[in-house]
């Protein structure tokens, strides 16, 4: 399977500028090929990749700012360009701007990559053009190298590798045990086994700094020094909050998929219209609404993280991820099934009006995920090795899925 494995570079300065000036060859390439396929557009014809990277093979002669770049790496530009503009329509890719787009480019060959470990935390590798570059030897590398993407994040350079490490996908989960995710207003996870996960991304005293770092920044001139470190500054505490975000989901991601045959998530494009009743159950009070559409957006961002992390962790375990609309499963009681938006009787609890039912608000609606999950898969694509007929009503997490064979 594939696999990457990204490591924190140690460039030397000169590396560092050079591997910006690839970054900014990168954009201009990029740039230059976007506007050239809109001329296409308008005109009502079409630009590829194969003609594209003909003239830039010329404009390499042209230009040495051009032609000190690697050119895989170059063409490589053209090539996501290329996939871009048909996924997503030629209007609807974005330029790179100089000052948002953060530099990142492909090294496409891997038998031109050599990857040294040098001692217990270091290790160097080969790239073309760019020599050897040292990084800290963060994890095994466990496979072979398909491709390096560099990256840089603020003031740092980190090198991904993709690669191939020989391991199989199991046919079958060594559990059948199945659990509903759902995102939680309390811990940022709820499990329908009852279990809730979060964490604290940021600490008081982050938060405090930060909102001092912002009070100065209004207050600078545009364009100085100061403002510029104040902007580092606060990118800073941005990343830390990041790196513990995406440790957490990886963290909680691989968690489930190995603990667990059948992971069920909502999906989240129908997510989006059913949950503003979350909204209305709020506290009443100004701008609740606006403040819960930010929130939900942060959200989302973070469940869709999750989503990858389940899916990509469970390729190991040979765990199922089930993917459900989640309409209305805030609402739904997990006992009786029976639908009130009164029974969501605050943020936190859920009691029905029918039966009395009474739980975790978040746990409920995990509970409905895993019961509208496993119904999904019995209608539709039933298991393989499994009986192929399923009690949708009768399932409940933890029953096995796959009868014993
Ligand atoms: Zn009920």
């Amino acid at each position: 399977m594939l696999a990457g494995r990204k490591y924190k570079l140690l460039l030397t300065d000169e590396q560092a500028a050079y591997a910006e000036q690839i970054g900014g060859a990168c954009r201009s390439v990029w740039n230059t090929g976007l506007h050239q396929r809109r001329e296409y557009r308008h005109r009502g014809a079409w630009m590829n990749y194969n003609p594209q990277a003909a003239e830039l093979a010329e404009a390499k002669r042209d230009h040495t700012w051009l032609g000190e770049a690697p050119s895989h790496v170059l063409q490589q530009t053209l090539k996501d360009l290329d996939a871009a503009c048909r996924e997503h329509g030629t209007f609807r890719v974005n330029w790179r701007s100089k000052r948002r787009w953060k530099p990142s480019f492909r090294f496409p060959a891997g038998n031109h990559i050599t990857v040294e470990r040098l001692g217990k935390r270091k290790a160097r590798a080969k790239l073309p053009k760019l020599g050897w570059v040292h990084f800290r030897w963060s994890r095994h590398l466990d496979g072979q190298v398909r491709s390096a993407t560099l990256s840089r994040d603020g003031r740092d350079w980190f090198v991904s590798f993709l690669v191939e490490d020989g391991k199989q996908s199991p046919e079958q989960h060594v559990s059948g045990s199945a659990v509903g995710v759902d995102r939680g207003v309390v811990a940022a996870v709820a499990c329908s086994d009852g279990t809730m996960r979060g964490r604290e991304f940021t600490t008081p005293g982050e938060r405090a700094r930060y909102l001092r770092l912002q009070r100065q920044l209004s207050r600078q001139a545009k364009g100085s020094k100061n403002r510029q470190k104040t902007k580092a500054a606060m990118a800073r505490l941005k990343r830390r909050e990041r790196e513990r975000r995406a440790d957490f989901t990886a963290w909680t991601g691989s968690r489930l998929a190995s603990v667990h045959g059948v992971v069920v998530i909502e999906d989240l494009s129908t997510k989006n219209m059913t949950s503003s009743a979350k909204g209305t159950v709020e506290a009443p009070g100004s701008r609740v609404k606006q403040k819960a559409g930010l929130n939900r957006a942060i959200l989302d961002k973070g469940w869709h993280k999750l989503e990858l992390a389940v899916t990509s962790a469970a390729r190991y375990t040979g765990c199922r991820v089930v993917k459900v609309p989640a309409a209305y499963t805030s609402r739904r009681c997990s006992q009786c099934r029976s639908m009130d938006p009164d029974s969501r009787e605050s943020q936190a609890v859920f009691r029905c009006t029918t039966c009395g039912h009474c739980e975790n608000a978040d746990v409920n609606a995990a509970r409905n995920v895993v019961a509208d999950g496993l119904s999904v898969s019995a209608c539709g694509d039933s298991p393989p090795g499994g009986s192929g007929k399923q009690e949708p009503a009768g399932t409940r997490e933890g029953l096995p899925l796959h009868p014993a064979a």
